[in-house]
Parts: C-alpha cells; sequence; structure tokens
C-alpha cells in the first residue's frame, strides 16, 4: 500500500494513517508502564476556552512551528506514598516519576521519529530549579493545559488537573510531532467536587476559593514554601493534591474517607504513626 501522506513513514502507517499511529503510541506506552496519553491537535491551543488564556509564546506551534499534535503523557504519584509529604519519600518518588515521564515522552518520540513522523519530547518542567522557579514562576510550555486540551482531564481549584484515574496526582509531559492525530474530546463537566479541602490545609494560603483561572494559585507562597523543603530534601510540598477527594486511586489504596488526614482524629492514629515515622528521618518538616 502506498503512502499518501507524501511522508517516509513505514507502509504499516498508511491509509488511516492517524488511527494506527494513535494505536502505535498507546501501545508504547502500554509497553512503557505509562497509563494515561492523550492527543490534541495544535490548533487548540489558537481557540481560547477560557480567559486568561495561553499567550501566544508558550503555544506548541510557537515553540516547534511544524507541530500538528500535542501528544500527552501522565504517570501518577502513589498516594501512600504521597500522604508522608513533607518527606524524603515523596521527594524521591517525585523525582522517578520526572524520569520516567522525561524517559518515555524521549522513547515516544523516537519511534515516531523512525516511523518518518517528525517528534521532539518536552522536558516534565520547563524551568529547571526550584530557585530559578521562584524568579520567575512559569515554564515555557504548560503541559496541565496540554493534558487539558488532550481531553485527560480538567482543572480543579487546586489549579491542578484532575483526572479520572488519580484525580491531581498525576504528572504530565508532552511530545510535539508534525503527525496528524485525532485528538480526544476534551472534557468540559467539571470534575472537581468544589470541597474546598486543598484550600483549607494549604499551609501558605496560596489557593484561592474560585475556581479556574479566576482562582490562580499564589505562585510566590507555593514556590517560597517548595523552596523551604527543598533545602531538606523533602519537597515538593503535595498538601493539595493529597486530599483531594478525586480519583479512582483513592479507593484502590483505601483511602475514600477524609477524615485521615486530621491528624487530631484518634480513629486514624495508625496511619499518622506511620508518616511521623517515615518524616522523622531525612529532612525534617
Ligand atoms: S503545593 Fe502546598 S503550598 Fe503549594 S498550593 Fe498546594 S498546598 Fe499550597
Ligand atoms: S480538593 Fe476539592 S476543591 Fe480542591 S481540587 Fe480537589 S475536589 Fe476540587
Amino acid at each position: 500500500m502506498k503512502c499518501e501522506n507524501s511522508c517516509t513513514c513505514s507502509p504499516l502507517y498508511t491509509g488511516t494513517v492517524t488511527l494506527q499511529l494513535s494505536s502505535r503510541v498507546v501501545n508504547k506506552c502500554k509497553e512503557l508502564d505509562v497509563p494515561l496519553v492523550g492527543f490534541a491537535s495544535a490548533d487548540r491551543w489558537d481557540d481560547p476556552l477560557f480567559d486568561p488564556w495561553i499567550p501566544e509564546q508558550f503555544r506548541p506551534r510557537s515553540i516547534y512551528p511544524q507541530t500538528n499534535t500535542v501528544i500527552v503523557i501522565g504517570i501518577p504519584v502513589t498516594l501512600p506514598a504521597l500522604e508522608t509529604s513533607p518527606s524524603l519519600w515523596y521527594h524521591e518518588l517525585y523525582k522517578t516519576v520526572n524520569t520516567l515521564l522525561d524517559t518515555a515522552a524521549y522513547r515516544i518520540s523516537i519511534m515516531l521519529n523512525e516511523l518518518g513522523h517528525n517528534s521532539i519530547a518536552l522536558p516534565r518542567d520547563g524551568y529547571g530549579s526550584i530557585h530559578v522557579l521562584k524568579e520567575n514562576p512559569v515554564a515555557f510550555f504548560s503541559h496541565r493545559h496540554a493534558a487539558f486540551l488532550a481531553g485527560l482531564g480538567n482543572f480543579g481549584v487546586n489549579n491542578m488537573i484532575l483526572t479520572a484515574e488519580y484525580g491531581p496526582r498525576v504528572r504530565f509531559t508532552s511530545i510535539f510531532s508534525e503527525a496528524g492525530i485525532s485528538g480526544g474530546t476534551i472534557i468540559q463537566t467539571p470534575i472537581c467536587t468544589r470541597c474546598m479541602r486543598c484550600v483549607t490545609i494549604c499551609p501558605v494560603n496560596a489557593l484561592q476559593k474560585e475556581d479556574y483561572p479566576d482562582g490562580l494559585i499564589n505562585k510566590e507562597r507555593c514556590t517560597a514554601r517548595s523552596e523551604e523543603l527543598s533545602k531538606r530534601y523533602i519537597s515538593p510540598c503535595g498538601f493539595c493534591i493529597k486530599v483531594c477527594p478525586v480519583g479512582e486511586d483513592r479507593k484502590r489504596f483505601h483511602r475514600e474517607r477524609p477524615g485521615i488526614y486530621d491528624e487530631t482524629n484518634q480513629e486514624y492514629a495508625n496511619y499518622h504513626k506511620a508518616w511521623d515515622h517515615v518524616r522523622s528521618y531525612g529532612g525534617k518538616p
């Protein structure tokens, strides 16, 4: 079968090229143990859905003009480890997830390049370090917005993307591809229950009660807290994502009752004792 797209792709990817390519990416993600993957046409960045919208210089085609599709992948952070935060355990898990994300995105881009569809993997963070972030508290590309536009979830009051599977306990990165792959359906119905647990637990009052984007996070306060924790190797904070009731992972780990995070609640004393134990090793909170 002859390729209809004037590209150098394998004959395997002709005809229903986008369907086969998306299946190929999905299968690659399975191979790499990446549970969440979505696709968004680069056109979606040019169609504002709320205000303030993504500035032009942060859109895929401003960064890589040949982009047709943004592939977004997500790897979860495991709830019981996150619950010990601030802790060395969550600090190390966060680093592991970041490394896996970077590796998976790179390997997916290599697969697509070998198939004749030029693609580049982005780093899951676009700022380098918490100290740099403090001076310039934005990344050059927002994977959260990419995840939203790829239909993986939508924004909660905590400014994170909430997913049905993991609530906000998932980290994302993206791949810019010249391949044209059909995008997922954007989820418009709010996933956030507006329980305000994230607002209440934030130790520096960085969150507001309004929905995203009206209740944008106070980045300076959040970053200052992360910087303090990073000096003791127990960053990031993660409080606003561990308490979020959304996500199937909460059921999986038997964590459906919110009282678990009230450390004066004796019903959960065994959990609190375990967290205290973990926190007493490595840098202290
Ligand atoms: S990460 Fe911590 S400091 Fe930042 S908004 Fe969430 S709870 Fe507040
Ligand atoms: S903790 Fe509650 S208010 Fe905050 S993002 Fe989750 S569901 Fe929304």
